[in-house]
């Protein structure tokens, strides 16, 4: 960060970006406004990124289905982003009655090109050429998150639901910001969905790795892509609440986290954690693709069809092929969304394939354990599975990766299975965790 005028405090660009939770009405804007214009205050420029207020994204696509079934994705996108518009319009208005100058800019008017996926666009291209000029000129803007303008066809895309996460630390990486904090309704990245385990803990840091794995394994607190591109960048993400003025958590490089701690005065008996959270999802479905001949091409016949219709694997497992049949059973889990049409695409093949028969299971919940010293302390498995076991989950598939473990169980066993997991594992607090609002946005 630079210094100012004077030379005193170091003064920087901060990225702010605020969630749905942080603007879901008339006061809570006013109360960002102020938290914003404070900043500003202190010398820092601040760009901001608002999501669309409390529940308006949900809204929107409620109305969307009584008017249309299936409808057009375009103009899907084109109303979701109405959401954003809204915010960022209200609080620039804000920000104005507290003497400061701020203007909003939609995803396009900010330089957030993406190609053309619409629902899931992926930005490729920032060039926030008019928001240099507004923070050259000392005024705040404000983006709307989760937006942009395909780079072919020129429509205005969405980034996907959570998407505004992206925008911000898209913007703040294109910016050279220094940092980018992400406020949500809970002080930070917590070892624990707070909202299900009381007792989660706060972390102070969290590598960019073990927040990827906690993403992917279903903690909402950050959209899944922001964190691979702050990683890419290696740009600071600071999470915290706006409810409070509690440093939050910070997503960081190992090296970084490293120098951080070391730079603290009891730096030198600080050791970091080996496990930083547990997280569940039960947002996925189970596929089964029974009795399917067991010779070679098989799998890449049922996952190329799969991959064809556009469909998210997660976990995989196959089983031991009976020696009487020479047949083998195909279990995967794909988002619940995509369910569906996973299911007709193997329909499709199935006289190509020869399976018999497909099963459907959308009750279960994925359940995980990250931590970046999982790689070097023996016993995390046998401490996983034994907690699971006197907790009485069954466990029906299992996946891992260097620094995750990850089950899949009956979803009314989910709550039960982190709580027991958290505690095993020793990462109980003495207190329970503040949740400000309602969402986990
Ligand atoms: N408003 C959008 C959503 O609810 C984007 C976001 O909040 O990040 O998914
Ligand atoms: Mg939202």
């Amino acid at each position: 960060m630079r210094a100012d005028e004077k030379g005193r405090r170091p003064v920087g660009l901060i990225v702010q970006k605020y969630g749905g939770s942080s603007v879901a009405d008339a006061d809570s804007v006013k109360r960002v406004a102020r938290r914003i214009v404070d900043t500003h205050a202190a010398g820092h420029d601040v760009v901001v990124i608002v999501s669309a207020m409390g529940d308006t994204t949900d809204d929107l696509l409620d109305l969307a289905e009584q008017v249309s079934p299936q409808p057009a994705a375009r103009e899907l996108d084109m109303l979701l982003t109405a959401g954003e518009r809204i915010s960022m319009a209200v609080l620039a208005m804000a920000i104005h009655d507290l003497g400061a100058e701020a203007r909003s800019y939609t995803g396009s008017q900010a330089g957030l090109i993406t190609d053309a996926a619409h629902g899931a666009a992926r930005i490729i291209d920032v060039t926030p050429g008019r928001i240099r000029d507004a923070i050259a000129d000392r005024a705040i803007p404000i983006v709307a998150g989760f937006q942009g303008v395909a780079q072919d066809t020129k429509d205005i895309t969405t980034l996907g639901r959570g998407g505004s996460d992206t925008t911000a630390v898209a913007l703040a990486a294109a910016l050279g910001a220094d940092v980018c904090e992400i406020y949500t309704d809970v002080d930070g990245v917590f070892t624990a969905d707070p909202r299900m385990v009381p007792k989660a803990r706060q972390l102070h840091y969290v590598t960019y790795e073990e927040m990827l794995d906690l993403a992917a394994a279903g903690a909402k607190v950050l959209h899944l892509r922001c964190v691979e591109y702050a990683r890419r960048f290696d740009l600071p993400i600071h999470v915290r609440s706006s409810f409070s003025a509690r440093e939050g958590t910070f997503v960081l490089s190992e090296t970084a986290i490293a120098e951080r701690i070391a730079a603290t005065p009891e730096g030198d008996k600080v050791e970091q954690p080996i496990i930083s959270g547990t997280a569940a999802d039960t947002n996925d479905a189970k596929i089964t693709v029974v009795a399917v001949p067991d010779k070679p091409g098989e799998a890449a016949a049922i996952f190329t069809a799969l991959a064809d219709a556009g469909i998210n694997i997660d976990m995989i497992v196959q089983n031991v092929s009976a020696a009487t049949t020479g047949r083998t059973d195909v279990t995967f889990t794909c988002p619940q969304g995509m369910a569906a049409k996973a299911m007709a695409a193997l329909e499709a093949v199935r006289a190509d394939i020869g399976f018999e028969q497909l099963l459907f299971d959308d009750e279960i919940a994925k359940i995980s354990l990250v931590g970046a010293g999982m790689r070097s302390h023996p016993g995390v498995s046998a401490t996983f599975f034994s907690a699971l076991a006197d907790a009485g989950v069954n466990v029906e598939m299992i996946s891992t990766s260097e620094i995750r473990i990850s089950v899949v169980t009956r979803v009314s066993a989910a709550a039960e299975a982190v709580r027991a997991l958290h505690t095993a594992f020793g990462l109980d607090a003495d207190g329970e965790a503040v949740v400000y609002a309602g969402t986990g946005r």
